[in-house]
């Protein structure tokens, strides 16, 4: 055995080399390979993922983690179909589709998966989170509740999923976005008054950084609100409420009376932001006087969307374990009506009971180990998954919405 003092010093994380070689795989797979090499017993699938049930009851999910799945499968001889980056799916409807010898994908199962369910995990959390602040600012503080390595990804699928901005310097530099936040309490507590602080932060930061102002770190929230709008006036874009649970108290009527001392003296430009263990509810509760919320944990450490990687064909034919439908099959959409439906491949694309003509949802995302399909950046997925939004609802019930394309 190794001593601890010549391990080397690092982080505990795979590089995209091993991912991409399917060194991050589950040692079943190598082991089942070999034995599938020994006894000739290789073969064309067809492999699907799916998820039967969504987390927490949710009736929908967003797709997230198309481009790292189209980037682990660059160089791999198989053919991938999956749903566009931002599309809303349900349990039991295929999203991705796998065709090749399972020898050359089998490996990657482990990855695959895990890029899928996580992403698509946080990306459906941030669409609810928005939708639930009804169209108020949601940004994504929670970077500091995951592994570092993880933050741009988190990032990625928070903001496309609805976040208005990532806070995260690093995820900001790899998604071409402007970081944004506010202030933290450390400063507040190293210039030892609130005032102050703002005041500084004002002199000392360049024009295009808006100037929102922590007000809970010392006093109450009404009074040093109305400090900071008199220091900074018409510069002061808002004010940050953090309070700690254990002084929280009302929050929805601390924010109501922090709004009516600010509107009466005239600063009614002055934004109410809300930050500290938001999730859904607490967001549905303070909407009548917040303005935007930062989320953290409650989306970087979203439940997971469970998909799961199915054979459903060998050889051509037909074959799946017992409680999995058989078959390729095709996701379709009506393109008049938003109904849709899971069919077998092989019957072609058939008509809506509507009469509307339908789209398979599945589409080519690579082929021979090349991208073959036009992967849209941030802002066009973020723009897609809010149109689809619009017409959905958090809670069941709702399956037929017209879901633009
Ligand atoms: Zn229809």
């Amino acid at each position: 055995m190794s001593s601890p003092k010549k391990r080397k010093r690092r982080f505990f994380i795979a590089d995209e080399g091993s991912i991409k070689s399917g060194q991050v795989t589950d040692v079943y797979f190598p082991r089942a390979l070999e034995v599938i090499v020994r006894e000739k017993a290789d073969a064309n699938v067809t492999a699907e993922v799916r998820a039967a049930s969504l987390p927490d009851g949710y009736p929908w999910a967003i797709l997230a983690g198309v481009e790292e799945l189209a980037f682990l499968f660059q160089g791999c001889p198989v053919a991938v179909d999956c749903l566009q980056e931002g599309t809303v799916f349900y349990s039991e409807e295929p999203v991705a589709v796998f065709r090749g010898k399972y020898s050359q994908f089998g490996h990657l199962e482990t990855a695959l998966l895990g890029l899928l369910c996580q992403a698509g995990g946080i990306a459906t959390k941030a669409a609810r989170c928005k939708k639930a602040a009804d169209d108020r600012v949601v940004m994504n503080f929670g970077a500091r509740r995951m592994h570092p390595a993880l933050a741009p990804m988190i990032d990625r699928c928070a903001y496309l999923g609805g976040c208005d901005s990532v806070a995260v310097v690093e995820s900001a530099r790899m998604l071409d976005l402007v970081p944004s936040g506010t202030i933290p309490h450390s400063l507040v507590l190293l210039m030892g008054d609130t005032v102050k602080a703002a005041t500084a932060f004002h002199q000392v930061m360049p024009e295009g950084v808006p100037r929102i102002i922590l007000i809970d770190t010392f006093a109450d929230e009404k009074f040093e609100t109305l400090r900071v709008a008199e220091a900074l006036g018409e510069k002061l874009a808002a004010v940050r409420l953090d309070t700690p649970s254990s002084r929280r108290g009302d929050m929805l009527k601390m924010l109501q009376e922090v709004r009516w001392e600010l509107d009466i003296r005239g600063f009614d430009h002055v934004k109410l932001l809300v930050s500290g263990g938001l999730d859904e509810p607490e967001i549905h509760r303070l909407n009548p006087f917040a303005d935007g919320y930062g989320v953290g944990t409650a989306i970087s450490n979203a439940p997971v969307i469970n998909f799961s990687l199915d054979i459903v064909e060998i050889g051509g034919q037909p074959l799946a374990k017992k409680g999995k439908r058989s078959g390729g099959k095709r996701m379709l959409r009506c393109q008049k009506c938003g109904n849709r439906e899971v069919t077998p491949r092989n019957t072609g694309i058939t008509k809506c009971l509507c009469g509307g003509s339908r789209v398979d949802l599945l589409e080519p995302l690579s082929s021979s180990g090349k991208i073959v399909r036009h992967l849209p950046n941030l802002q066009e997925i973020r723009e897609f998954v809010l149109r689809q939004l619009d017409g959905l609802e958090l809670d069941a019930g709702t399956r037929t919405e017209e879901i633009p394309g």
